[in-house]
């Protein structure tokens, strides 16, 4: 039995008001076209039918993974609802908990590929066959769902399956001592711990984490069981997934980076509610090589398809660049649990790149096509993916509809849904305020109620207004988060300049603070030429735009084609100016740019350089955020710019 502490909780959907801004027009997107096209697409591809348990001989078989979409959607729809009360979102999901419901065993055993498929072989492959990790996306729905709208159904069958796995799984005799190959329930299990009070579930996990990677190895033991030999694993290491060593002796990130950006969220999870020390200072490790060695500018994660994982620090190739969407999302959870571990501004601005990047390019500005792979080039007729995950049109690389694994769009879809939980953290007696977006949020500090209403037109600038209510005079410290990208800021309460210190990266202001306060805080936002360490090779000479927390690219439909063969010269004057008509108005950065017209070009393939007189040509240039691409016409994207 493990103790466990009180940990900071996310704040409830429903007391965060999102009604305009950026992060508004997003939900909006994702309320009226992704969520809806996601359930469409779960319908004709039979996903939520398969949960009839009707699979005859004969049949496609459902896919080992079709549970975790379901569970993913509901937990969408769950964080919509809590905002936007909808009726019929509300009755597709009653209808998919009533299968569910149906399709748990008496023995509280609950996956459609096991029970229609394969019963004699349940738990019998943890290391490949996604069983656990199944359940855990279903109890965050059902987590998810119970908190939108108070009905228990699926949160007491996934209570039951818990119970049923805790029987199942652990170190007494007659259990079997293994974990899953694809993390994801160690988080899942500490949510449905925080949403139950039932501590055994915190305790799962827990057991899970320590036995991951322990001698001798459990996915050693059941491959042999089942009569294979271990060695002839696909991916020939357990680096793949997490378990090459016990947790607690790992520093590094590798392997399939989805599944470690679940694992490390369980770690955190862990550490905090039983005040971990050991495993939050691995936590620390691991964020250091990731975020330092192995993360794009976009908040990408994960540069090779090959093991859709990490391959060795500094290695970020752009048109390469697997970078799925989930990891970017699993990066999101994992970012947010370190800052509840150490109120640190470092751990937000990941957050902050990750979701304004490599999260939402993983959706079209319309709202029903996705990319599964996020690179940061993209040149005709190059596509470094497998078919399953890409889809080129004409010979470029497109979003798709839908992918037959298709993890990525509701894993999108719940993060949009949910933005608005990381707005706002409340320790103590401080309301750190992560993240700038209009808003009007009621917080409970220091045993009141405090509303803050947020007005910005932030991150296209970088003033943001806040008005605090208070139904009494209360005392309590506001912590604005300073980003990592902003060198110059100031700050007025009531229209007086004021001065604070910075504290992990907060500004905090500390009064008591009375009704109809008001804050005003300017965030310097120059156009910035970001550099990468001399180590990324593919970088070399080249330089990415961002302004405030936007990361720009070039794209062919504004800057014609040959993309390489622009250069910015370092003097060169950039203009961000905002354009009302492009994706419902954002900010684009214009200037003048160097470009090589490949027609004057000699002749063979091969020159002597000094018989080149290079004829660069000024040209105007445009680039727009990144997280927009692939919107318009197609063409070649680069978000790495050549120097001159
Ligand atoms: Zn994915």
């Amino acid at each position: 039995m493990v103790k466990s502490v009180q940990v900071p909780k996310l704040l409830p959907i429903k007391d965060i008001q999102i009604q305009e801004g950026f992060w508004a027009q997003r939900q909006n997107t994702n309320r009226n076209r992704t969520i809806p096209s996601i359930y469409h697409q779960m319908d004709i591809t039979v996903r939520l039918d398969a949960w009839r348990l009707d699979w005859k001989p004969g049949q496609p078989k459902p896919h080992i993974f079709w549970d975790s979409d379901a569970g993913k959607w509901i937990q969408a729809v769950a964080y919509s609802l809590a905002a936007h009360p909808n009726p019929e979102f509300e009755a597709q999901v009653d209808a998919v908990v009533d299968l569910i419901e149906k399709a748990q065993q008496p023995d509280g055993y609950l996956n459609i590929y096991y029970t229609a498929v394969e019963p004699e072989n349940r738990w019998r492959n943890l290391r490949d066959r996604h069983e656990l990790y199944d359940a855990g996306h279903l109890m965050e729905g059902a987590v998810a769902y119970y908190q939108a709208t108070g009905k228990r159904e699926l949160l007491d069958v996934l209570s039951r399956y818990a119970d049923h796995i805790d029987r199942r799984f652990g170190p007494n005799e007659g259990q079997k001592r293994g974990y899953c190959g694809h993390p994801e329930v160690e988080l899942a299990l500490v949510k449905l711990y925080e949403a139950t009070g039932e501590k055994r579930y915190l305790n799962l996990s827990k057991y899970f984490v320590d036995e991951r990677g322990q001698q001798p190895h459990y996915f050693d033991l059941e491959a042999r069981e089942r009569g294979e030999d271990p060695r002839e694993f696909w991916a020939k290491t357990y680096r793949y997934c997490q378990a090459h060593v016990p947790v607690r002796e790992q520093t590094t990130a590798v392997g399939h980076s989805v599944r470690a950006c679940y694992l490390y969220s369980g770690m955190a999870d862990i550490a905090a509610h039983t005040d971990d020390t050991e495993l939050a200072d691995v936590c620390r490790s691991i964020w250091e090589d990731l975020t330092q060695h192995q993360m794009y500018i976009t908040g990408g994660l994960g540069p090779a398809h090959s093991n859709e994982g990490f391959t060795f620090p500094y290695d970020l190739p752009n048109e390469e660049a697997y970078a799925e969407t989930c990891a970017s999302v699993a990066l999101v959870g994992w970012a947010q649990r370190m800052f509840h571990l150490d109120s640190d501004r470092r751990y937000i601005d990941v957050v902050e790149r990750a979701l304004y990047n490599g999260v939402l390019s993983g959706v079209s500005f319309e709202g029903s096509h996705f990319f599964y792979a996020n690179p940061l080039a993209a040149y005709p007729n190059v596509n470094p993916y497998p078919t399953s995950t890409s889809v080129l049109t004409d010979g470029h690389y497109r979003r798709s509809e839908w992918f037959e694994c298709a993890c990525c769009p509701p894993n999108l879809a719940r993060m949009v849904a949910s933005v608005g939980q990381y707005f706002y953290s409340v320790k103590s007696d401080t309301v750190y305020v992560n993240l700038y977006n209009q808003n009007r949020t009621n917080l409970q500090v220091q045993g009141s109620t405090v509303q803050i209403d947020e007005q910005t037109n932030y991150p296209w600038d970088g003033d943001v207004h806040f008005t605090i209510n208070t139904e009494n005079p209360t005392q309590f410290k506001l912590a604005l988060r300073i980003p990592g990208w902003c060198r110059d800021f100031n700050l007025a309460v009531n229209g007086k300049p004021t001065s604070t210190d910075l504290i992990h990266g907060y500004s905090v202001i500390s009064r008591e603070w009375a009704n109809s306060d008001e804050v005003t805080l300017h965030l310097a936002m120059p156009i910035e030429r970001i550099a990468s360490h001399p180590d990324v090779r593919q970088n070399a000479g080249c330089i990415a735009l961002q302004h405030g927390p936007i990361v720009y690219c070039v794209e062919e439909v504004d800057n014609g084609p040959q993309l390489a063969n622009i250069a910015l010269p370092r003097d060169a004057q950039l203009t961000a100016k905002f354009d009302n008509d492009l994706f419902g108005g954002i900010s684009v950065i214009t200037g003048e740019a160097m470009r090589l017209d490949p027609r004057t070009w000699p002749g063979d393939l091969y020159q002597p350089q000094s018989a080149l007189t290079y004829p660069h040509s000024p040209i105007s240039f445009k680039a727009i955020p990144y997280c927009f691409w692939a919107n318009r016409q197609p063409g070649e994207m680069r978000v790495w710019i050549h120097e001159s």
